[in-house]
Parts: C-alpha cells; sequence; structure tokens
C-alpha cells in the first residue's frame, strides 16, 4: 500500500506529479493500492478549490484511487490521542516561546545547534519544572508540544529503517532537534499526523522526496514510541528548476496545469520525469 499526501496549498507542478507516479508505479508493480491522502491540518492555507484541481490533475495523470479519501482535519483526535500517549511516557513538554523569543535566544548563544533546515530549537522550555508548566497551562498560556528528542532516543534505544535507494539508516532522530509535534494553533504537526495516518492506513512503502530523509529519522522513533507499524520507504531525487532549485508552488512554468495548457500529455509529463521514475523503478 502506497500513498501521495500533498497538501492543498496551491497548484500541483512536476515535483508532485513525480511523487505521485512513483507511488502510483511502485504499488501497480507489487500488485497493491495507491491511496491518496489530503494533508490539510493547516486550515488557513488549505483551499478546497486547490483540492478538487489536484484530484482533477491527478486523474488526468491516469491516477485512480478507493474513497473515501482521509483527510487530515477530519482526525485532529487521533492526533490527539497519539500526543497524549507521548506526553504518557514522558517524551514531550509544553513550549510557550513565540518565535522571536527563540530567535533572540539562539542568537544569544556562542555556536547555536544547526539542523539540515537551519537554527534547531535551543530547548528553553525542556528546562521549566514541573511546577511552572502546570501553571502556566492552567493560566491559558498558549504553547506548543515539542519532542524531548534526547529523552525519547533514549527511551527507545538503537532503531533502524530501510529505504529502497539508500539501504540501511541507523535512526538519527536528533538530527532536527526537539521538533514541535503539536502546533499552538492547530495541536499537531505534520510529523505527528503523518506517522498516525501511515499506520491508520496500512502504508507499507511510504514514497516521497529525498528532501524528507531528516524527517524519516524522526517518523522511524515516533513509530517506535508508539508502537505502530515500520514501512518500508523509497525517497525518490527532486525534480529542479534551471538554477538548480527545488520546485516550489509558485513555480508556474512546471506547473501541471501550464504545461498541459501547453499541450504536453500525460505521457509528456512521464517522458519529463523518466530519468527519476527509472531510478525507482
Ligand atoms: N504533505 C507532505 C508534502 O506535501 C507529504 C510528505 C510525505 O509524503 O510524507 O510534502
Amino acid at each position: 500500500m502506497t500513498r501521495f499526501a500533498p497538501s492543498p496549498t496551491g497548484p500541483l507542478h512536476l515535483g508532485h506529479a513525480l511523487a505521485a507516479l512513483v507511488a502510483w508505479d511502485l504499488a501497480a508493480r507489487a500488485g497493491g493500492t495507491f491511496l491518496l491522502r489530503i494533508e490539510d491540518i493547516d486550515r488557513t492555507r488549505c483551499r478546497q478549490e486547490f483540492e478538487e484541481e489536484l484530484m482533477a490533475d491527478l486523474r488526468w495523470l491516469g491516477l485512480a484511487w478507493p474513497e473515501p479519501v482521509r483527510r487530515q482535519s477530519d482526525h485532529l483526535t487521533d492526533y490527539a490521542a497519539a500526543l497524549g500517549r507521548l506526553r504518557a511516557l514522558g517524551v514531550v513538554y509544553p513550549c510557550f516561546c513565540t518565535r522571536g523569543e527563540i530567535e533572540r535566544e539562539v542568537r544569544a548563544m556562542v555556536s547555536a545547534p544547526h539542523g539540515p533546515e537551519g537554527l534547531l530549537y535551543p530547548g528553553t522550555c525542556r528546562a521549566l519544572g514541573a511546577e511552572e508548566r502546570d501553571a502556566r497551562i492552567a493560566a491559558g498560556e498558549g504553547h506548543a508540544w515539542r519532542l524531548d528528542v534526547a529523552r525519547a532516543a533514549a527511551v527507545a534505544g538503537p532503531i533502524a529503517w530501510h529505504d529502497r535507494r539508500h539501504g540501511r539508516q541507523s535512526a538519527q532522530p536528533e538530527v532536527l532537534g526537539d521538533v514541535v509535534l503539536a502546533r499552538k494553533d492547530i495541536g499537531t504537526s505534520y510529523h505527528l499526523a503523518v506517522v498516525v495516518d501511515d499506520a491508520a492506513q496500512g502504508i507499507s512503502l511510504v514514497t516521497r522526496g529525498e528532501d524528507l530523509l531528516p524527517c524519516t529519522h524522526l517518523h522511524r522513533l515516533l513509530q517506535h514510541l508508539l508502537g505502530l507499524p515500520v514501512p518500508e520507504w523509497a525517497h525518490h531525487p527532486l525534480v529542479r528548476d534551471a538554477a538548480g532549485r527545488r520546485l516550489a508552488k509558485r513555480d508556474h512554468a512546471a506547473g501541471l496545469r501550464t504545461l498541459r495548457e501547453q499541450g504536453v500529455t500525460p505521457s509528456g509529463i512521464r517522458d519529463r520525469l523518466a530519468w527519476a521514475l527509472r531510478e525507482m523503478a
């Protein structure tokens, strides 16, 4: 079972087409099922029209999926339950910091901790005592929940995961630091929702871009802590623009709608992605 899990925050481009086709082809080859999942926890950025448009684009590409489609916004209680389990294990803590406070703190450090996506959270709220935490929560102070990654990794012990292109990996969840697992505003995060959903949907092969490799280390740890089944992964290469940058939703030249209007056919899309699809076959 594979899945393509877009967020309906803009039009699909060639990079999305590759992610969807990799998931589709690998499911087809194994006689499995391809699922579509709508990752719409951030209601401020997601729009219904993008969801309809992306489904139409995927159908145009020749893909089909069983209904009903899972929408993350329908499952917030599942993510809250998972967070509750992590709280019971003592591996998360409330974080009251604002973005500005985190930046000031990091600037004041002699050498700020860096991860693959920039600065890591300096750990300010990890040091708060239980009494202060409880009092601030009781007073209604807004807070996110962060993973205490050092503690979580110690609880889990050494764990590994397998990627079809990259081989066996020892999980190094600390690369992303104490990530937010439940945002102040939405009560969950990409990381938490994705591991809960992949397990709930029986996804046995997670396919996605290799820009998310660092996240997989963390996801593997979360699966372990939550007692979830462990899938296999296949991280695909990224489609880049002429300047070598990863495509973004604002890159209209690579938008599937734009290409289609220019007369590119679904098999033409496959041709443009053949270099990467071959690598994943
Ligand atoms: N919604 C995520 C994205 O669009 C999905 C990533 C994943 O497949 O885990 O990047």
